[in-house]
């Protein structure tokens, strides 16, 4: 997830010390605890108000969000390989894979958040950042429990490192999620704030029921997925936002338990089916900052993606197990910024930095400035039916 990103549930009961990963816990053998002192809160800012808590019934949770995985095969011994991801997890008769939301049942195959909301909410679409999407639009934005990686500077970690059972949830299966999005004024819908790879199967019934009732769908992911469910998800997507984490495998390796070459492969697979993509970065010091990566960061994107795909440099903030890094100075972001323009990249953005011109959009022809934002509002908007208002220059986007 991206710096901007964060769900907004301060409540969601915490599993783990930051310092020690729920992975790391459970590899110790340390419990976590699930029971009404255990039970996490839900964060629900889209009108009325959510249901009583809907206790979790038993190990893996409500059967009414048990769901048929798609992406698997059977393997010997009532065992599954899921293929859902890179990861592809090898899950015995009734284990689950790693991001902990899938389970062998018997040598077939579910998902356990189908319909299993943690965290609901209504953000403004430039908190995504998605900021070449409906510009000051309002995204009906949801969440599950879990994740395929387990990213160090992980901000929604208390989500993404949980497992379905130990969070409160909605029942929100996919035509009730659109209803509320649309009953709460949203034409847009983000699968957001944990993985939406994880949640694949609803994901994709939630764009589907959107896609009859005129409501988009778009995801904010890290990519970490194969290329068949990835390509079946496009057909169903308005914009998909990537968080590439670095341009090093060392760095995927030691700080998100992934890798990079399919987040490359998710990212140029997405500019190829057509659907708008957006990329952040997260800048983190001496970890990812280093004027060498950077640079092979924009020559990447230029290369391969194009010099339209919009490039948000984000701002650090320690937390998770990162505490101890300062923020990202503000020198280090100006740096980032000034070799993504001089690599030729025509939408280059810093977040998470109060009034930077990073924050803007402007033409790449004229140079004006065409949308002014201010935290997250948009103070001036001058593109025109996908132009400049000033000198008709095509700005590629989705804008109504
Ligand atoms: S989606 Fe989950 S279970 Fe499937 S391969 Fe990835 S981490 Fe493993």
């Amino acid at each position: 997830m991206s710096e901007t990103d964060a769900h907004r549930s301060p409540d969601v009961k915490r599993q783990s010390s930051p310092g020690v990963s729920r992975r790391d816990m459970l590899k110790l053998g340390i419990g976590v605890a699930v029971g009404a002192s255990a039970v996490g809160g839900l964060a629900y800012l889209g009108g009325s108000a959510p249901p009583a808590t809907e206790r979790v019934q038993s190990g893996a949770g409500g059967s009414k969000w048990v769901h048929p995985a798609q992406y698997y095969r059977k393997m010997s011994k009532g065992s599954v390989q899921c293929t859902l991801c890179p990861k592809e997890c090898y899950v015995g008769r009734n284990g689950r894979g790693y991001c902990d939301v899938r389970e062998n049942r018997d040598g077939e195959y579910y998902t356990l958040v189908y319909g299993r909301a943690a965290s609901v909410n209504i953000d403004p679409i430039e908190k995504k950042p998605l900021f070449h999407v409906v510009p000051g639009s309002p995204i009906f934005s949801f969440a599950t429990a879990g994740c395929n990686l387990e990213c160090k500077n992980c901000q929604n970690w208390q989500l993404s490192q949980s497992r379905p059972e130990d969070l409160r949830a909605l029942d929100l299966p996919p035509a009730k999620l659109v209803e509320r999005a649309r009953g709460s004024g949203c034409s847009l819908i983000a699968g957001t704030y944990n993985e939406p790879v994880i949640f694949y199967e609803y994901m994709l019934a939630v764009a589907r029921e959107g896609k009859k009732n005129g409501v988009r769908s778009t995801i904010i992911s890290a990519g970490y997925i194969n290329r068949e469910p990835m390509l079946e998800l496009c057909r169903e997507l308005a914009a998909v936002k990537v968080d590439l984490k670095s341009m090093r495998d060392e760095f995927y390796q030691s700080n998100c338990e992934g890798t990079l070459k399919p987040v490359l492969d998710t990212i140029e697979l997405v500019r190829e089916q057509g659907v708008w993509l957006e990329i952040v970065y997260l800048v983190i010091p001496g970890l990812n900052d280093s004027e060498e990566e950077i640079r092979d960061l924009a020559r990447w994107t230029h290369e391969h993606v194009g010099a339209d795909v919009p490039l948000h440099f984000s701002r650090f903030h320690p937390q998770y197990r990162l505490k101890h890094l300062p923020p990202t100075p503000y020198e280090t972001l100006d740096r980032c910024y000034e070799i993504a323009r001089e690599e030729g990249l025509h939408y280059v953005y810093v977040g998470n930095v109060p009034d930077h011109r990073g924050a803007n959009t402007y033409c790449p022809k004229c140079g004006k400035l065409l949308i002014r934002r201010r935290l997250y509002q948009v103070a001036e908007n001058h593109v025109r039916d996908g132009r400049c208002e000033f000198c008709g220059q095509s700005i590629p986007g989705v804008w109504s």
